[in-house]
């Protein structure tokens, strides 16, 4: 909203107090994002591992540079215009985590891959045959992943034909060092299902399964004769048994950045660092009844797939008004007379990160407090949308 109270462009402008952005809008606590930044980043680097932070969380190539400067090595995006989106903001090092088999859009991973560093993953031949057509004639070489199926049943071969896969990226090698071809660069194994198990030990049992089969991998692989350098995956929930198997070397947490309502409900792990709220929706009450307050951000400005919002640091239960109303009630314990005023700030806590994101333009960044903070930076959200 601009001062004039037009609509388009970003809710806020650095320099604005926190208490003047326009809402419904989706706002980073600058301190709490910068502690979660820090702590995932020591916690790795402690531990001699890679981190790859996934990008398809913020989509935003601001926050992908302030973690590469953290020392991420890079980051992973989920689909090609993601990574275009990305690498047109200087993002130099990508990691696709994904399986592309379109042919217009494997040429255009191998054009980007004349100017950043680029990973891709296989569960396939036939997408390892188009990915090695399209390296060839765009004259790029690119990190190939074997993706293996570790437990969650989605993407990935199972684990004792990842091998045969290896084998045919491999005859794709570079002819001449620096010639174009696909360079063999390990398993991708990442296990979806395990992040969201409440207690740790069912997570770390998940997560011992999933390493059985990137052992079973590695071992169909070195069979071959052919080395597997680097296995990557792990999320924001699991990525300490990951990490404690010795076999993973290279971390995928996303969520760890903002960390959202539904990870919050995770037992924490032992010894994982501690990760606070960094991700809010401020809204606006914008009607009253005698026993609810109704404020303007519905499932148009957060994602419900993981569960409703939930109130920041009121005595208030969100209940869903539709796409764009919220309706709060007295949680437990607290009354009518707990219920924000007309006009009041309601800050919300979007039960899921990733598509929160997805349905905003822009981030905005408060330093100083939600309440009496300043905003600080204001940051487009440059993969939005990007889907393809
Ligand atoms: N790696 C892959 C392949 C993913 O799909 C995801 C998220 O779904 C992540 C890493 C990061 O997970 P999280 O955001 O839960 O940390
Ligand atoms: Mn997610």
């Amino acid at each position: 909203m601009t001062a004039n109270g037009a609509w388009e462009g970003p809710p806020a402008r650095a320099g604005d107090p926190a208490s003047a952005i326009a809402t419904p809008a989706l706002v980073v606590a600058l301190e709490a994002m910068e502690h979660n930044l820090a702590a995932m980043a020591d916690w790795a680097r402690a531990r001699g591992l890679r981190l790859r932070p996934h990008a398809k969380m913020h989509k935003c190539a601001a926050l992908a540079r302030r973690q590469i400067a953290a020392g991420a090595v890079g980051v992973c995006v989920q689909k090609p215009a993601e990574a275009h989106a990305l690498a047109a903001q200087g993002v130099h090092d990508l990691l696709l985590t994904n399986e592309v088999v379109d042919p217009r859009k494997l040429a255009g991973l191998a054009a980007l891959a004349r100017q950043v560093r680029l990973g891709v993953c296989v569960d396939a031949a036939l997408g390892v045959e188009r990915l090695a057509e399209a390296v060839r004639a765009a004259r790029s070489v690119v990190d190939v992943y074997v993706e293996v199926d570790v437990g969650q049943g989605r993407c990935g071969v199972p684990a004792a034909a990842a091998g045969a896969l290896a084998h045919r990226v491999v005859s794709h090698a570079p002819e001449a060092p620096g010639g174009p071809g696909l360079r063999f660069a390990g398993l991708q194994a990442y296990h979806g299902g395990a992040q969201h198990l409440r207690r740790p030990e069912a997570r770390a049992q998940a997560i011992a399964h999933a390493a059985s089969q990137v052992r079973a991998a590695v071992a169909s692989i070195t069979a071959g004769g052919i080395a597997c350098p680097l296995v990557t995956g792990a999320g924001s929930g699991s990525f300490v048994h990951e990490a404690g198997s010795g076999l993973w070397g290279e971390l995928q947490a996303g969520s760890y950045l903002f960390l959202d309502a539904d990870y919050a409900q995770n037992t924490p792990d032992p010894g994982a660092p501690d990760f606070r709220h960094a991700l809010f929706v401020k809204s606006q009450v914008m009607s009253r009844g005698a026993a609810h307050a109704v404020v303007d951000a519905g499932h148009k400005a957060h994602a419900i797939d993981s569960g409703l919002p939930r109130v920041w640091e009121r005595p208030l239960q969100f209940a869903n008004g539709g796409d764009e109303h919220g309706v709060l009630r007295p949680g437990d314990g607290a009354a009518a007379a707990d219920l924000p005023a007309l006009g009041e700030t309601v800050w919300l806590v979007p039960g899921h990160c990733d598509p929160t994101v997805n349905l905003h333009t822009h981030l905005v960044g408060v330093r100083g407090g939600l309440g009496d903070g300043v905003v600080e930076a204001v940051w487009p959200i440059d993969a939005r949308g990007a889907l393809r």
